[in-house]
């Protein structure tokens, strides 16, 4: 159940049917394609489609009414019970409502920010939540000024906690969406070189990641990195910092690595355990569970939602190959972080003979591209036995290798397509072997892992 006929008129101009009885409509939809019956339908004006065009189709899904927008004719034929409410613009009406939505259902709302992690802070939060209350999040990368208010107009009557990821690409994205949603607690999980080509400098990322203050309610605490020195800069009393270092305000100590994943201690927590591989993960969960404290879960509710956590896929998610080898799946994404960290969680992989790096593309690193694929050459040390590079840009980084290191026993390889790296890397693979997979989404280098199947 979601948005009810009084609260959408109070956003109309005008309504076209007078409404005697008072209905709720089931959800809110922008896309007649996944349009689901009982349903608000708003049409998005977008640079190449209208979505006043699609009526007839969200009509037929079982649409129940429509917003419109007053400059635009209304179709004649509609039967005459079909409710549509006036108004001036249809994308700030969606933001609107999401803004009014939220007051009403009244959750505590937690915004998840930051160039890497995002989507894996937010999962642990909702485990852990879960724990506490009825929790929503975003699904999937509805992250965006349309995503984060559908992801609000979706949440159920009942949520108690609702966490928003929210992404950006340039200055004052971050702003709307904190205006949007007015958080109760918020996190910047770290800073990268994504979206350099619009910000410039990693500095221009850390000041737009910062916007997220600017809706956080009065008392609301803003969670950090506490390892990043971009971050220092904002001090206030409902800062909290997170991180390995000793100035942290909450210090992340004694990690150990087992065949599982990690146990850590958190400063004013505990020690915590968490199923999954890579040191960046025990900082995010690290930066989840001060949160969850912060709300004032008991360090019990907060470790079995850490140990049942589940990641989103393709997030160093471990499965056993055909030849026995164990596939380590990243490649959902890849920037220069992001990549040395998960160059950085094979090191606490042990046991094994081959250590086989496939890195890809990354994507959208403007003009210091080359560098940044370069400056990844002293992350490809022990324990990768073989670096197996993807792609133009990929190459960059094998070169870089090669010329840097004359000496280096790591054996090269590099493939023009994903298609070529199979077969470069099916050769490689046995029980002894563990492959990492990593590089920029457009690559679709899991592909990969099928083409092995096929290739058996
Ligand atoms: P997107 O902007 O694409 O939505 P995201 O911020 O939601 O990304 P995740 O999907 O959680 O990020 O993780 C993507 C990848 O980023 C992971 O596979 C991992 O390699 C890397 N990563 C996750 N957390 C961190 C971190 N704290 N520091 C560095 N790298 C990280
Ligand atoms: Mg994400």
């Amino acid at each position: 159940m979601s948005v009810s006929h009084e609260l959408v008129k109070r956003v109309a101009t005008k309504t076209r049917v007078e409404q005697v009885e008072s209905i709720n409509y089931m959800s809110v939809s922008i896309d007649t394609r996944s349009l689901q019956s009982g349903a608000l339908y708003i049409p998005i004006v977008g640079e190449r489609f209208d979505g006043h065009q699609f009526l007839a189709q969200a009509i037929e899904a079982g649409a129940k009414a429509a917003i419109w927008q007053g400059d635009v004719p209304v179709p004649k034929d509609l039967p005459d019970s079909f409710q549509l409410y006036f108004v001036q613009d249809t994308l700030t009406t969606l933001q609107e409502l999401a803004k009014q939505y939220r007051a009403e259902v009244n959750p505590s709302v937690i915004a998840v920010t930051g160039s890497n992690g995002k989507t894996t802070v937010k999962d642990m939060l909702s485990s852990i939540l879960t724990f506490a209350g009825p929790t929503y999040k975003t699904q999937g990368n509805f992250n965006n000024h349309i995503g984060l208010p559908l992801t609000i107009l979706g949440m159920p009557k009942d949520c108690q906690y609702l966490i928003l990821e929210m992404g950006m690409s340039g200055y004052g994205e971050i702003h709307l969406l904190s205006m949007l949603s007015l958080p109760n607690a918020a996190v910047i999980t770290n800073i990268g070189e994504s979206h350099m080509e619009q910000l410039g400098s990693r500095e221009g990322i850390a000041k737009a990641k910062a916007e997220i203050r600017d809706g956080l309610v009065e008392a609301g605490t803003l969670y950090i990195d506490g390892d990043e020195p971009l971050l220092a800069t904002l001090t206030e009393d409902t800062v909290c910092s997170v991180g390995f270092s000793q100035s942290s305000d909450r210090q992340i100590s004694e990690v150990h690595a087992n065949a599982e994943g990690f146990h850590f201690t958190l400063h004013g927590v505990g020690q915590l355990v968490i199923p999954l591989l890579g040191r960046h993960n025990v900082k995010n969960a690290a930066l989840a569970a001060s949160l969850a404290a912060g709300l004032g879960l008991s360090y019990d509710q907060i470790q079995a939602g850490l140990k049942q956590v589940k990641i989103s896929s393709m997030r160093l998610e471990r499965s056993k190959g055909s030849r026995g080898e164990l596939m380590i799946n990243d490649a959902y994404n890849a920037s220069p972080t992001s990549m040395v960290a998960s160059l950085e969680a094979l090191k606490d992989i042990t046991g094994f003979s081959k250590y086989v790096a496939v890195l890809g593309d990354m994507y959208e690193l403007g003009e210091q591209e080359k560098a940044l694929h370069e400056q990844m050459a002293p992350h490809i040390t022990t324990p990768i036995t073989h670096l197996l590079t993807v792609g133009q840009k990929g190459k960059w980084i094998s070169e870089s290798v090669a010329q840097s290191d004359k000496t280096s026993n790591i054996s090269l390889l590099h493939a023009a397509t994903v298609e070529e790296a199979t077969d470069l890397l099916a050769p490689l693979l046995s029980e002894e072997t563990v492959v990492l997979l990593k590089a920029s989404r457009g690559l679709k280098l899991e592909k990969i892992i099928n083409d092995l199947l096929v290739s058996e």
